[in-house]
């Protein structure tokens, strides 16, 4: 299936749970507590980048607006995104999304806008306290906009949903990197849009089936347990025990950066010559890698969830709202977020265990964390010995004949190292 075809089939999911009464709220940030939505009786659906839509100017944004935010604003401008019943902004992660939620919130009064804070800290008890009032003020908010209150056993159920998608598709991401033939690239971020379009158990039955299988591959092929060892080491950034992979044929990358789309890069990779996504031994993309490795969020099973929210929690449970920011302040750092060294020391440590022959470093376009972050990340791999480009991209995708070729060229010097 092609990008513009899976961007369109996730659309027309959209309108189909719209006109089955669903009540779909869009939203721009990885680490959003989805699970609360569902609590609410509510669909939260990610909301992606249109490579259709021009979105060169749009002014009523900001001069600094990166490419991301202009071109899901002008999806709004043009009416793509009239099946969401409210859209939830994230606020302190970055100028960009900050202005433009307040654009929005001018633009078009009519629409119902939520907004969360989150702390640009590393994970602290101040931090997790302080992320799970802004989830309870956002439980609040739900319930006086959209006049549906949250179900303690409809968060347990919702709770135990997210958790098994996060645990199977962490160790699909791991599995990749010993046999990214099992399953390519294209196939495990389409699982991942799907289930981030629109989640529910029958998504995460159907990624629990490929994860059965891949398990029986991986355990005929020998590699099962240090899949399950480098899943659990990436989920805590500790990669000391993992095992290198045996060396491939093929060169084999890492692709890093922050709101990129991988379906995108996805694309332009099988559009080389001669070369297919197994190429990609890992991605460290947000709306990737970044989204799947969050920790789950323990809240206590639907059978034992009879309490209303609010009551004390079992002894060996947190509130839900603590359970649930700290989860998110868990997840790896995201460049909006301090904390730099460690990410790069990660990365550092990920590309000498991986054995990877290079690093693509992911710019979007005008995104100030994105453009902070890559000499950095550059520098990491050089440490590691291993060869990095730099590769600026938009959501249009308006520059593709030269990144394509850029890609190539550099996929064949690697290839003769
Ligand atoms: S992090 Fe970068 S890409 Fe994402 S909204 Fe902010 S400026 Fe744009």
């Amino acid at each position: 299936m092609s990008y513009g075809e899976i961007i369109e089939n996730s659309a027309q999911r959209l309108q189909d749970l719209t006109r089955k009464g669903s009540m779909v709220v869009g939203y721009l940030y990885p680490h959003t507590p989805i699970e609360l939505l569902m609590a609410h009786g509510l669909t939260p659906s990610l909301i992606r980048v249109n490579p259709s839509v021009v979105a060169g100017f749009e002014d009523s944004l900001q001069t600094f607006s990166c490419a991301f935010t202009r071109n899901i604003f002008s999806q709004r401008a043009n009416g793509n995104l009239l099946s969401l019943s409210g859209v939830l902004f994230p606020g302190n992660t970055c100028d960009a999304l900050q202005n433009v939620a307040d654009v929005w919130r001018f633009r078009f009064p009519g629409d119902k806008i939520l907004r969360v804070t989150y702390p640009a800290t590393a994970l602290t008890e101040h931090a997790v306290d302080f992320l799970a009032n802004e989830f309870r003020f956002l439980s609040d908010n739900i319930a006086k906009m959209f006049d549906r209150q949250i179900s303690a056993t409809e968060l347990a159920d919702a709770a135990s949903i997210v958790n098994d998608f996060r645990e199977a598709m962490q160790f699909l991401y791991a599995a990749r990197v010993y046999d990214s033939n099992a399953i390519t690239y294209s196939e495990l971020v389409s699982l991942l849009r799907k289930f981030l379009t629109a989640p529910d158990r029958s998504v995460v039955d159907e990624i629990a089936e490929r994860f059965r299988e891949i398990r029986q591959v991986l355990e005929k092929n020998g590699h099962l347990n240090s899949a399950d060892i480098l899943k659990d080491g990436l989920l805590i950034g500790n990669l000391e025990k993992v095992v290198t992979p045996p060396s491939n044929e093929f060169p084999r990358i890492v692709v890093v950066g922050g709101m990129v789309e991988p379906q995108a890069i996805a694309s332009i990779v099988n559009n080389l010559d001669g070369v297919s996504d197994n190429i990609i031994a890992l991605d460290l993309l947000s709306f990737g890698f970044k989204t799947v490795f969050t920790p789950k969020t323990l809240i206590p099973p639907a059978n034992k969830g009879t309490k209303p929210i609010g009551a004390a929690p079992e002894p060996s449970y947190e509130g839900p709202f603590k359970a649930m920011a700290r989860a998110v302040l868990q997840a790896p750092l995201e460049p909006t977020q301090e904390g730099l060294t460690t990410r790069t020391e990660f990365l550092k440590q990920l590309l000498t265990k991986i054995g990877v022959q290079g690093l693509v470093v992911c710019e979007q376009s005008f995104c100030d964390p994105d453009e902070f972050e890559a000499p950095s990340l550059e520098k990491a791999a050089e440490k590691a010995g291993i060869p990095s480009l730099r590769f600026p991209i938009d959501p249009e995708l308006s520059d593709r004949g030269r990144l394509e070729g850029r890609l190539q060229t550099f996929l064949e010097t690697i290839g003769e190292v």
